[in-house]
């Protein structure tokens, strides 16, 4: 199939009708569809799975509803702490960035860890000196500052706890999730994954979620699928969820599908990992499977329309 295909996500949780207004609704629907044609504008052209996926990713950082990039939420210290990373499955580069407090597109910045630095993975203020170097932009806080989520802060401030975004003071337990992520075919049968994330509201001691960690919230290989998941990170890492996905595919010849279900809907069930993820494997075929009430998620296929969805 020498076609593209291209899906995203942002976020996972307990969304349900009953906590949503019809213009917000419409809102998120629209921001699905903009980085969905962003990525898939790349893609129609002949371009490059990696190119697509990172500009779905922009456009999602902002967009101020999805915790990431102008969204993200508050760490316990009134700060932000984004992480993110790339990976290309053409020949297994991959990018990835923790605790980045003042860089626009944190994505972008993951991207330039994978093809200039040497390295895969920095970190904090080390990481915005390499950012610096690279010529990036850079914001101050007041850009990063949205209403909703310094309340969200608020009411957690004082306290131990840190919150999955969006979590309604209203719902049991802590059940939202924000991060964005796209993975993408292009027409050359390149695969691609990328995740941007501002972790948990409140959030403390320098914590970094599965987002960035490769294997466990992006991954990606020409020879099975690529991967971005959102959910409850701690369990996405001992799950190792997105190598997990490869792996049944490489080495148990599961289909995507197949290799979902186990990951998504039994390992993680089964540890109380909450949360879903975006898929595509090798033939362009898209999984979105998720284990919460609900997950903001767009896909796309080469010549079809744009698809939104966000309740099961
Ligand atoms: N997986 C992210 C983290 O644990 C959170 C999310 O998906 O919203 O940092």
């Amino acid at each position: 199939m020498n076609k593209f295909s291209i899906a995203i996500h942002g976020g996972a949780g307990t969304i349900l009708p009953a906590l949503m207004t019809p213009q917000k609704e419409l809102l998120y629907r629209q921001a699905l569809t903009d980085a969905i044609a962003a990525g898939a504008a790349i893609l129609e052209k002949g371009g490059s799975a990696i190119d697509a996926v990172e500009a779905a990713v922009v456009s999602l950082e902002n967009f101020p509803l999805f915790n990431a990039g102008k969204g993200a939420v508050f760490t316990n210290k009134g700060t932000h702490e984004m992480d993110a990373a790339i990976m290309n499955g053409l020949n297994l580069e991959a990018g990835a960035v923790s605790g980045v407090s003042s860089i626009q597109n944190p994505i972008s910045l993951a991207r330039l860890v994978m093809e200039k630095s040497g390295h895969v993975f920095l970190s904090g203020t080390e990481a915005e000196k390499f950012a610096k170097l690279q010529g990036l932009p850079f914001q101050l806080p007041e850009y990063f500052y949205i209403e909703e989520r310094y309340k969200q802060w608020q009411d957690l401030k004082d306290s131990d706890s840190y919150q999955l975004d969006h979590t309604d003071k209203t719902e049991q337990g802590e059940k939202k999730f924000g991060t964005v992520g796209a993975v993408a075919r292009d027409v050359h049968g390149n695969l691609a994954a990328a995740t941007s994330t501002g972790g948990m509201t409140n959030k403390k001691f320098g914590r970094i979620g599965d987002t960035p960690i490769i294997g466990s919230g992006t991954y990606a290989n020409n020879n099975t699928c690529a991967i971005s998941c959102t959910g409850h990170g701690e369990y996405f890492i001992r799950a190792v969820v997105a190598y997990d996905i490869s792996c049944l595919m490489e080495y148990k010849g599961l289909s995507l599908a197949e290799a979902c279900q186990m990951v998504v809907q039994d390992k993680l069930v089964k540890m109380g990992g909450e949360g879903g993820l975006v898929a595509i494997d090798k033939h362009g075929n898209i999984e979105l499977p998720f284990n919460s009430e609900g997950m903001y998620r767009a896909w796309q296929y080469a010549g079809e329309s744009i698809f939104t969805a966000i309740y099961k």
